[in-house]
Parts: structure tokens; sequence; C-alpha cells
């Protein structure tokens, strides 16, 4: 089914969809295009449509190997169009789910390719804002890269500033995931070009552990999470991959890394990553044991609703059932005292070496009452024997002393 946008493009079937709107593919005077064809919601706001042509010179001006280039902008009629270079390919959220986690040396080059990407952007003044794997396509034509990854290529860039005011983002709430936010958006600052590299280093560990560091329940918890919590190496991490992640990854904005650097740092690292297979990690939503309980029919069908549940729907108190709703925080169980405490049941996402029993888990449970009965048993010696010390204290005199005593003292 073809559809005229604007006088100069056709778009002929639909690529994806996307939080703001649906992507198709098209043909342009200078042949295959990609179509962003925004919501009709965002389409008819005017105030939207003005920053959208305000922003014509920044989009239609970035130029990278690594970004997928905005060719031109279609404000006709109700439609409102990103034209964009096609992608032949997939989203890195797409390979993510297939393969769970990459091969260390694919995940770097990978974010490297996007350290790239966002350094040009940085030069340019342009902060992406939305960096997350929905936003990064991999070029299935282009020629295979370190640990065989395809080259990648970031998308959406000045979207998510086009359309995220404060008004629109009450009315609709388009906030978007929040396990990709840095801390200092979170605490209302304005967002810099640091809030890409600390998403874009979300997205590596997410690569390289299956899950993101502080995703998971809540949005409410892991806002808090980004503010608050610190990352918890993951087993089997080459140290100086993880310290790159560690600093990109830092509360302080001032202290993560520029994107050129953090490209140049990734690279260097390449060599050393050859041949070494996925880390061993367990995802902290694997266990059936913990599978939450089954979402409405409604729920699981909606679009993005098994996907959600696999990313996203990890309760932030192990066994407390995941807010459904996620608009409200009322429906949060209140932590207990040694949750709230931290350590391993106090952080839901903590990851553990392969085997070792997830928090909450069945396995988790048989231990932690094993502990149990180890330390009543104790605990009832201790009772016993403080009850019998306090016996021998408060009787003295009036009982002959025990027979060990009776010996010593005889010649
Ligand atoms: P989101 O709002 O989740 O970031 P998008 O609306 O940008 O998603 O894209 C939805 C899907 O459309 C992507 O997952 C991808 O498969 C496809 N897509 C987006 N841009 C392009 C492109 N330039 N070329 C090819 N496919 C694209």
């Amino acid at each position: 089914m073809a559809r005229k946008i604007g006088s100069r493009y056709t778009a002929h079937q639909i690529l994806g969809r996307g939080s703001a709107g649906t992507v198709w593919l098209g043909e342009g005077p200078d042949g295959p295009v990609a179509i962003k064809l925004l919501r009709e919601d965002l389409a008819s706001d005017q105030e939207l449509v003005g920053r959208f042509v305000q922003e014509r010179t920044a989009l239609l001006g970035l130029e990278h190997p690594n970004v997928v280039s905005v060719r031109d902008l279609v404000v006709d009629g109700n439609d409102l169009a990103l034209v964009m270079d096609l992608v032949r390919g997939t989203d890195l959220r797409t390979r993510l789910e297939r393969e769970r986690r990459l091969a260390p040396e694919a995940a770097v080059a990978i974010a490297a390719d996007v350290a790239d990407g966002l350094a040009a952007a940085h030069a340019a003044g342009v902060v992406h804002r939305d960096v997350k794997p929905e936003n990064v396509l991999l070029d299935m034509q282009g020629p295979l890269g370190p640990g065989g990854a395809h080259p990648a290529l970031l998308t959406d860039f000045g979207v998510a500033k086009l359309i995220d005011s404060p008004k629109r983002t009450r009315a609709t709430k388009i906030i978007g995931t929040p396990d990709y936010l840095a801390p200092e958006i979170v605490e209302g600052l304005p967002p810099r070009a640091a809030v890409d590299i600390y998403a874009l280093a979300t997205v590596l560990y997410e690569l390289l552990a299956g899950f993101t560091p502080f995703g998971g329940g809540h949005p409410g918890a892991v806002l808090r999470r980004h503010v608050t919590e610190t990352v918890v190496p993951l087993p089997g991490i080459p140290d100086e991959l993880w310290q790159l992640i560690v600093q990109c990854l830092a509360k302080a904005p001032a202290s993560r890394l520029r994107a050129s650097e953090l490209a140049a740092r990734l690279r260097e690292l390449l060599p050393m990553l050859v041949g070494m297979p996925p880390l061993d990690v367990d995802e902290p939503d694997t266990d059936p044991v913990e599978e939450p309980p089954a979402e409405t029919a409604a729920e699981a069908q909606a679009p993005g609703g098994e996907r959600a549940r696999r990313r996203g729907a990890v309760p932030l108190v192990p066994g407390a059932r995941p807010d459904s709703n996620r608009d409200t925080h009322t429906s949060m169980r209140v932590p207990a005292p040694d949750e709230l405490a931290g350590g391993a049941l106090g952080t839901a996402r903590a990851p553990r070496a392969s085997g070792a029993p997830r928090p909450g888990s069945a396995r988790h449970r048989a231990a932690a009452r094993r502990r149990r009965v180890t330390l009543g048993i104790a605990g009832a010696v201790l009772v016993a024997a403080l009850g019998a010390g306090a016996w021998w204290a408060t009787s003295e005199g009036d009982h002959s002393p025990p027979p060990a005593d009776s010996h010593s003292t005889s010649p």
C-alpha cells in the first residue's frame, strides 16, 4: 500500500514502529530512503512543528559514517516526516534479543562506532539524548568489522529534543525507558553531551551483561539507582574495559570521557578481546521460579509487551509483583530494613557469577533456610549456655561445686 509523503516521497512498506511514529521503506528522487512518519498527535502539535523547522539545519547538517543522516523534513498537511538514509539491517535491540549478550570484541566494536558518531554530533553541538539499542542500526550490507560486527549507526538524532517538552511529557508520558538516563537528567539539570556518554556506557554494559546496570522494577526505582547506586563489576570482564565503563558511568558528568576519547580507548582494547567468548553472567530475570505472575492476555499482546516483560519486569524487591501499571508508585511494597541496607537483597540487578543462586530464587531461599536453621541451633546452644552461666552465677554457694572443681581441689 503506497502512500505519498509530501510531493517528493512515497512510502511503500512499514520497516518498524517506534515510540514517536512509524518508519517506512520509501522512495525519493535520489533512490530508496527510510521515512519516519511521526505520530498524528505529534504532527498536529503546532509548537512541535515550529521546533522541527527551527532545528532543520542542525538535523540536516550531520554527516558521518556512524550517523543515520536526515535527508529531508516534510511538513505536509497532517504529515510530519523525517526522511533518512536507509540502513539495510536490523537494530541493536533485535540483535541483543536474539543473542542475549555479545562477545566483548563485537560489543566494544559497536560501542566504538557509536562513540565515533557521537563525537561528530557533539562537535556540531548536537546532543542525542536518547542513546539506546533501539536507536543503533546495524548495517548488514557494510563490511564486517572486529568480532564480526557490522558497522553501527546512531539514528534518531535530535528527535528526543524535538518531542520532549515538559508539557508534552506530562500529557503523553513520552519519557522513554529510564534505563539509560544519566543522573544529572534525573536531577533536572540540562542534558549536555555527557548524558550521551553515560547512555552509551549503559548500552555497552548491556551488550556484555544482557541487562542494564540500573534497570528493573518500577521506573522510579530505576531513576533512584542512577543517582545513588554504584555499578557492580561483571564477573570475568577485563579490568581495562571495566575501568572505561565505570568512568563513563560516573555520577559527575565532568568525570566521564569525551566521545572521541572513548572511541579511541575502546578501539585500543579490541586486540586483547579477540576470541573472548561472551561473559558468563546470569541474568537476574531468567530464573523460571521467579517469573513474575502472568500478565493479562491484553498486556502480553500489547506492542512491546513481551519485550517489556523480558527486559524490565524485575521486581525491585525480590518476590514482589512488578507494577503492571507503571504509572504509579502506590502498589510498591515498602522494603524491609535488610533490603534497604543494600547488599545482595537490596540490589535487584547485582550481577552474579554463573551458578550462584539469584537473590529471591528458590535456591537462594533454600540456602537462606539452611542458614536460618543453623543459626537457630547455634542460638539455642548459646541461650542454653548463657542460661547455665546465669544459673551458676546466681546460685553460687547454694550448690556444691561441679565435680571437675572438686577433683582439682583434692590432693
Ligand atoms: P524508536 O522510536 O524505538 O527509537 P524508531 O522509530 O527510530 O524506533 O525505529 C523503529 C524501527 O524502524 C527500528 O527499530 C528499525 O528497525 C527501523 N528503522 C528506523 N530507522 C531506520 C532507517 N534509517 N533505516 C532502516 N530502518 C530503520
